[in-house]
């Protein structure tokens, strides 16, 4: 499609966008008494207005039945997490039974690195992309100092290429090949936080097997921003936060992703809670425990209900929108987004470059730019005028366009907004 820099064309593209009416869904911080234009979606989603009422129904329950709400609150509590199969499970591309949410996200990867990273004295070595998102590099690091390794020996890094801002799929599959038979564990991210770059997963996975090494990722930006086929992609672990593209609030719970062919394998180890142990016998409180075969059976306590009710609100709203068309239009407002940072760049020479791939296949909602002007000045200038980003050091602003809630005409507002930021720094 042929976009162009007016406000009646992006007006034009709202009318024909499906989604439009969930923009009214969500709460909008006021600026001006008007909705900020919130591109940090892909850090905290904004509150879905159908959010509250779930948190209620769990405090209304808790007020009336306290303990028995365990058992008879609108949607019983000792459960409550069950809900959460069939919807997440389409959201990731899995089998239901292959799906749990419980804890937070550098938790569960470390628990699932109980499980999945079994390091022997010849295949120890894990490989993750440079620059990792910081939790995960120290989770690396104590992980194998853990396991009585040095992190310079056993963590491996795919490195950009110099003057690159992005890693080539063909880097990563050398680096697997290369490490070969001492690779225990891949696991990287399956979209990079900070280039919004996205990786192939299927094509890594398989690489992973074929040397010998268990494959997992952290989808923290991925989830409910990318599809995803886990299961068919032969993934053998994931993990992910809700609380960003997936709306569920600060710190929420997190949800997690066990190939199914681990279900049953008795010689993993893993560390083990009373809420893991099979519905049936879970109250007996015998002293052997049984697991839940399934991903179930990687649950420890019983779960924070009030945490997972806007989790649950949020994968509903998901289910019943669907990823198809929330990729479809995350595709062309990404692109109009990125078709408005050249326009303003060429009108008033803004010295920015989009460091994100401007392949299609290769990245989802996130802009990534580098500022070779003064960003941090303009960040300000941004926030101060009702644009809500993220600055990341040294001069990089993301810009996420989240297609639930972010208009056409959102995005033509910001290339106002942005040139008149430019032209007065400038000044
Ligand atoms: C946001 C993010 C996290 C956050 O981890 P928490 O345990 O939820 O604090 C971890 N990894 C990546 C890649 C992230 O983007």
């Amino acid at each position: 499609m042929k976009f162009q820099n007016t406000l009646q064309f992006a007006q034009q593209l709202d009318q024909k966008d499906v989604l439009q009416s969930y923009k009214n869904e969500f709460i909008f911080p006021q600026h001006n008494s008007k909705n900020v234009i919130y591109f940090t979606g892909n850090s905290l989603g904004l509150q879905p207005k159908r959010t509250k009422k779930y948190v209620d129904e769990v405090m209304d329950d808790w007020a009336n039945l306290a303990v028995e709400g365990h058992f008879y609150a609108q949607k019983p509590w000792w459960d409550y997490h069950e809900r959460f199969a069939n919807p997440l499970s389409k959201i990731v591309g899995a089998k239901p039974s292959e799906v749990t949410v419980m804890n937070t996200l550098t938790v569960n990867l470390h628990l699932l690195m109980v499980s999945f990273y079994k390091p022997t004295k010849t295949r120890y070595k894990i490989i993750c992309e440079e620059k990792a998102f910081p939790s995960d590099q120290y989770m690396f690091q104590s992980q194998v100092n853990f396991h009585g390794y040095k992190a310079d020996d056993a963590i491996v890094e795919i490195k950009r290429r110099e003057g690159e801002h992005n890693i080539r799929l063909e880097d990563v599959l050398a680096k697997i090949e290369a490490v070969g038979n001492e690779l225990a564990l891949v696991l990287i991210g399956g979209v990079n936080y900070y280039t919004g770059q996205v990786f192939d997963m299927k094509i890594i996975t398989s690489a992973g097997h074929k040397v010998g090494a268990i494959v997992g990722f952290d989808l923290a930006h991925a989830a409910g921003n990318i599809a995803l086929d886990l299961h068919n992609w032969d993934v053998d672990f994931a993990s992910w936060c809700s609380y960003k593209y997936m709306n569920s609030g600060p710190g929420n719970a997190s949800g997690c992703f066990i190939h199914e062919k681990h279900h049953n394998d008795k010689s993993l180890p893993r560390f083990t809670g009373w809420w893991g142990n099979k519905r049936e016998n879970r109250f007996q409180m015998e002293q052997n425990f049984d697991p839940i075969i399934g991903a179930d059976g990687w649950q420890i306590s019983n779960l924070p209900i009030l945490s997972l009710a806007p989790y649950l609100a949020s994968v509903e709203l998901f289910a019943e929108v669907g990823m198809e068309k929330l990729i479809e239009k995350r595709n062309q407002i990404t692109s109009y987004l990125e078709f408005i940072l050249h326009e303003i760049d060429t009108e008033v020479n803004g010295h920015f470059e989009i460091i994100t791939p401007s392949n299609q296949e290769e990245r989802a909602c996130q802009l990534s730019v580098f500022f070779h002007g003064e960003g941090r000045s303009l960040f300000e200038y941004l926030i101060k005028n009702g644009v809500v980003t993220d600055w990341r050091e040294p001069n990089v602003i993301r810009f996420a366009p989240v297609p639930l809630y972010t208009s056409y005409e959102d995005i033509y507002n910001f290339g106002q907004i942005l040139k008149q930021g430019i032209i007065d720094l400038h000044k």
